[in-house]
């Protein structure tokens, strides 16, 4: 049997598909050739690139799965405008490397604004699928770094999206989870590259959005703040470690060697998170104090340890009956809101039923340019990661813990990230995402064979069938 065509996600696995076939295509012209070829067949297709989106959104059952990660020519930098042309392919560290290698030397480097946090070898076409962001304290998503993009739709014709030609295709691509075709190669904007402090403070819930606007206010970049997880503790989604990154003088010396968690600690705070949640705070918190003041890089600093397959390794060791995973979620609620929500969400979790392994508050600006836009105020982002055993009960629980913690975001006048999971109601899509019909709708026009098809699709189509 071709495991290959045996598809899941890596981080949560949760997205078992079966695929008739997978091509790697390492052009564009092999993209158009691959997706000429499955029209003329009527043969579906899904696209993904390094398969880490859990909500199934980059496999569908019996298309042909084109995996993009090959897409990865990085061209010359603008230097006048600090744009950059790079593949869709291109995973985060190729790409920062890519950059410095090019601009090796030079006093003025450009480099890129954002990109997620915990994992970087995703691509840049699920970046742009996703409409991604990272720790940026005065940042819109993705959409605002990219000026414009190659997308090849459904029936192989190339079109150069930006905000002058084809401006709506330029907005739904993005945010649109490879709904409208594959995206080739993306023109970057570029920001220059700066050597950046790191401030730490411990803080409570409360003073968050004021600290982190204050930190804003006196010119850092990017900042979060990361809560305790312990939910035998009063801290429990409560107090926690607020990080900030400030420019300083060019001048000042770096040192030879980032002063960050390496593979061996982030083991250890995995292990503990799991095993014993008070200790896991004290550790991080001690660290991270421990790196206040140290310098870093504005691009590289946004680069983390991501443990392979981590989760198959502490069921090993644990003797675990059922495998499990961490599922991600991401709420939004409008600022002034946040220690209410998460009151309510330390109250709604604080039986441990569904242990919080990880969870971070970072600061979003309204995007009003994609179509499907999940940052539609200006908000504060909540992301938990609740661990979630692999059986009908254990996805229950997990499911149900999510559809609470939406309905409380929504009871803020909040919202959701529709990349981790397909657990929502109806009624919590139609509320969080009002635009998602008119979505629908512009997929069958612009894709009117269903040539791009994903489980994530169908689920939504169906789910919001009038
Ligand atoms: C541990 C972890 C941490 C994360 N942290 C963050 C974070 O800090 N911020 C954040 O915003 N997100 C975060 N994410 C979510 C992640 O950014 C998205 O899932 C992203 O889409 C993953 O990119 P990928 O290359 O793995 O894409 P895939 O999972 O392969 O695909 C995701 C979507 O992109 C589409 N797609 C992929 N390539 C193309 C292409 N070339 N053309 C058109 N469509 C394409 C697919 O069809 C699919 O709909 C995180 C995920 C994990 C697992």
């Amino acid at each position: 049997m071709n495991t290959e065509l045996n598809c899941n996600d890596k981080h949560s696995k949760l997205n078992a598909t079966r695929v008739t076939r997978v091509l790697y295509p390492a052009s564009e012209e092999e993209v158009i050739v691959a997706i000429r070829d499955a029209a003329a067949a009527d043969q579906a297709i899904s696209i993904c690139g390094a398969r880490h989106a859990m909500g199934g959104q980059q496999f569908g059952s019996d298309t042909l799965l084109l995996d993009l990660s090959a897409l990865t020519e990085l061209q010359a930098v603008d230097q006048e405008l600090g744009f950059v042309e790079a593949g869709a392919g291109l995973m985060w560290p190729e790409l920062l490397e890519g950059l410095l290698e090019q601009q090796e030397g030079q006093d003025a480097v450009w480099s890129i604004r954002q990109k997620q946090t915990g994992a970087d070898d995703l691509t840049l076409g699920g970046s742009l699928a996703a409409n991604i962001h990272g720790r940026g304290l005065q940042m819109r998503p993705i959409i605002d770094d990219v000026e414009a993009f190659t997308l090849i739709d459904g029936s192989g014709c190339r079109h150069r999206c930006s905000r002058g030609e084809n401006k709506e295709l330029f907005g739904l691509a993005i945010g649109g989870y490879g709904c409208f075709g594959v995206i080739t190669s993306v023109l970057l904007r570029l920001t220059p590259r700066q050597k950046v402090e790191r401030l730490v403070e411990i803080t409570t819930m409360d003073r968050v959005v004021s600290v982190l606007e204050a930190r804003l206010a006196s010119g850092c970049l990017y900042g979060d703040f990361q809560f305790s997880i312990d939910e035998s503790s009063s801290d429990f989604l409560n107090r926690g470690v607020l990080s900030s990154y400030r420019p300083v003088d060019s001048a000042r010396g770096m040192p030879p060697a980032r002063n960050d968690l390496g593979t061996t600690d982030w083991e250890e705070l995995i292990h503990l998170a799991h095993h014993d949640r008070a200790k896991v705070f004290q550790v991080y918190s001690d660290f991270y104090l421990s790196s206040h003041r140290s310098l870093y890089w504005s691009d590289t600093h946004q680069l983390s340890v991501y443990l392979e397959d981590y989760h198959s390794k502490l069921d090993h060791d644990c003797g675990a009956k059922v495998p499990a995973s961490e599922m991600i979620s991401e709420l939004y609620v409008p600022r002034e809101h946040l220690t209410r929500f998460m009151e309510k969400a330390a109250t709604l979790l604080r039986d441990g039923k569904v242990p919080v392994i990880y969870g971070t508050v970072r600061l979003i600006q309204k995007d009003d340019e994609s179509f499907l836009a999940w940052a539609q105020h200006d908000f504060a982002c909540i992301i938990f990661n609740l661990h979630t055993e692999h059986d009908r009960e254990g996805i229950a629980r997990s499911s149900a813990a999510f559809r609470a913690l939406i309905d409380v975001a929504l009871e803020f006048g909040g919202s959701y990230y529709l990349t981790y999971h397909r657990w929502a109601r109806r009624d919590q899509v139609e509320r969080a995402h009002p635009q998602f019909c008119g979505f629908l709708e512009k997929k069958e026009h612009y894709d009117p064979g269903h040539r791009f098809q994903s489980e994530w699709w169908k689920h939504h189509r169906n789910l919001l069938k009038p």
